[in-house]
């Protein structure tokens, strides 16, 4: 009999999964309530939901043919709100999308990560064979720029930075990104959450060749179940990228949303505005508890160091009464919980669960 996996990559004899979030449904069925009672600060979602524009232009969406594989009006209309040409603009199914397509671009033997962060380079990068060089940040969370040119010496082709970055909230110098981009690497800049932090380095596109920008509409336009993120760079790897993506990366319900999004934009940075203050009010809120020690943030989510329980304890406690919150099975992040900034009723409800389980 022929054994399957003899078949399987070596190196992926013994693969995880990526541990993405339980689906709100399942979990309320696991501990016994409502779905709409659940208070859901794990993923750093828009609780604002999704605007009605968006729901009206979905409506009318013709779904029978498939959607453009030159993405022409999509790209255009990303360029515009970028302020970037058109032939610089790669949409994708998220970013997670323009992640792979880098990777599967260039093959690079190694990788360079400042950790803690978003897990998806990590986890993208051992799936296309990268070798994973960690590069600790600093004590305020801040790149360790002379950390990643070592990396690149030892073989990182592509490096990831964040800004702000997940899940430490805290941005990316200038002058940090000037001298990693002097690098001899693809130096991707994850801004998926700029609409939050009201700041972009997509401006050193103009100097650098060698960086690409990512984005998403998944954080501030509220569409992360529909997955549209995008990047930027040079025209020339924006066009190796284009040829091979695959043809139909962005679904047509993706690109009709995401072009309500663009198109009432205004509208829905309303939300984003509600949900910075937010942030600011949780972050002042946490700071009182004497046991909670939360991380200024520029994006929709605050991390908070925890003293007494661990982050997955505390997590697991808050779960059992409907609060979800993230916890983080690394070293670096075993204090610590991130939590998304919602509506001022989730964070009412989350700050009542916190009084409860309160360790003095
Ligand atoms: N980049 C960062 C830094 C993120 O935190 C996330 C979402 N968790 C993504 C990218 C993924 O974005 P998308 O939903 O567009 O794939």
């Amino acid at each position: 009999m022929t054994d399957p996996l003899s078949f399987v990559r070596g190196d992926f004899a013994d693969i995880g999964e990526y541990a993405a979030v339980q689906p709100i449904s399942l979990l309320a069925a696991e501990i016994g309530m409502d779905p709409e009672e659940i208070v859901k600060l794990d993923a750093n979602e828009n609780l604002y939901g999704t605007a009605p524009v968006i729901r009206a232009a979905l409506a009318c969406g013709d779904y029978n043919i498939y959607p453009d594989p030159a993405q022409t009006a999509l790209r255009a209309t990303i360029a515009d709100y970028l302020g970037v040409d058109a032939d610089q603009v790669v949409a994708g199914a998220g970013a997670d999308d323009l992640i792979d397509i880098l990777l599967r671009l260039t093959l690079p033997e190694a990788i360079a990560i400042p950790t803690p962060t978003f897990g998806m380079y990590d986890f993208l990068g051992r799936v296309s064979g990268a070798r994973v060089i960690e590069v600790p940040r600093g004590e305020d969370f801040e790149v360790d720029v002379s950390g990643i040119a070592a990396a690149v010496g030892d073989g990182a082709r592509m490096v990831f930075l964040t800004s702000p970055n997940n899940p430490t909230g805290n941005l990316l110098s200038a002058e940090d990104l000037d001298v990693i981009c002097g690098l001899d690497a693809i130096v991707v800049l994850d801004e998926a959450y700029a609409e939050f932090a009201g700041s972009s380095l997509i401006g050193a596109l103009k100097q650098y060749p060698n960086l690409v920008i990512l984005r998403t509409l998944s954080k501030w336009a509220g569409l992360a179940g529909l997955r549209v993120g995008y990047g930027a760079c040079d025209p020339e790897l924006a066009r190796r990228m284009m040829a091979i993506k695959q043809p139909y990366n962005v679904n047509v319900a993706a690109e009709i949303a995401a072009q309500a999004a663009f198109a009432n934009k205004e509208t829905i940075f309303k939300s984003v505005e509600r949900i910075v203050a937010e942030r600011d009010r949780l972050t002042t809120l946490l700071a009182e508890f004497e046991w909670l020690h939360p991380v200024p943030s520029s994006a929709n989510f605050v991390l908070v160091k925890v003293s007494g329980p661990s982050g997955a304890d505390l997590a697991a406690t808050l779960r059992s009464k409907g609060v979800l919150v993230r916890s983080y099975d690394r070293d670096d992040l075993r204090g610590y919980i991130r939590i998304s900034a919602g509506r001022p009723q989730d964070t009412d409800r989350l700050l009542a669960m916190l009084k409860e389980v309160s360790p003095s």
